[in-house]
């Protein structure tokens, strides 16, 4: 019979109820008393894409096809903590590549943005790394990969109070040598 692992024991519970007293609150209240294991919970599933590495979630579902035109999935809803402030961002993602003989099941590009959102992030650089990560693994002709997203740490602490998003992109290969096929991809992405 396996060993049962010995069961680790969780250590952001304390950490969140002593958090909770520094900040004028009675850990100890009706409605708090579970509070610090609901934040743990909360945080581990919002942080477990460190858990998971971006080649295993295509691997395994890359195809040989010898379509090459634009392949899009857009609108991709995202949610993302920032690295600074540990407070939501989130919005969509539009995600375009251009296939030299591979192509990836579409369920998975959803699956590979929410890998990088489920960590601490700042929305250039999961742009960034959503596209090489697609870039590394099918080596396409070109990727193309538009945020658009709401910041909460900006919002609620009144640094801007119009609730603008950010926009950002990160473009490879033929989306950003040429014009063409850029203009494609964002006239796509842009069309309601
Ligand atoms: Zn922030």
């Amino acid at each position: 019979m396996a060993k049962p692992r010995p069961q680790e024991r969780d250590r952001i519970p304390p950490l969140v109820e002593s958090l909770l007293a520094e900040l004028g609150e009675d850990p100890r209240r009706e409605g708090l008393r579970s509070t610090p294991t609901r934040v743990s919970r909360a945080l581990r599933e919002l942080t477990d894409g460190y858990g998971t590495a971006p080649e295993d979630v295509i691997a395994g579902a890359v195809f040989e096809q010898d379509y090459d035109e634009l392949v899009l999935v857009k609108d991709i809803p995202f949610y993302s903590l920032c690295e600074h402030h540990i407070l939501p961002f989130f919005g969509t993602c539009h995600v375009g590549y251009l296939p030299k003989g591979k192509v990836v099941g579409l369920s998975k590009i959803p699956r590979l943005v929410e890998v990088f959102a489920h960590r601490l992030q700042l929305q250039e650089r999961m742009t960034r790394e959503i596209a090489e990560a697609l870039n590394e693994s099918l080596v396409p002709r070109g990727v193309g990969v538009v945020v658009e997203a709401r910041h909460l740490c900006m919002e609620m602490r009144g640094v801007q109070k119009t609730g603008g998003q950010l926009i950002t992109s990160c473009m490879l290969g033929t989306f950003r040598r040429d014009a063409r096929t850029r203009a494609e991809f964002l006239d796509l992405v842009r069309r309601p």
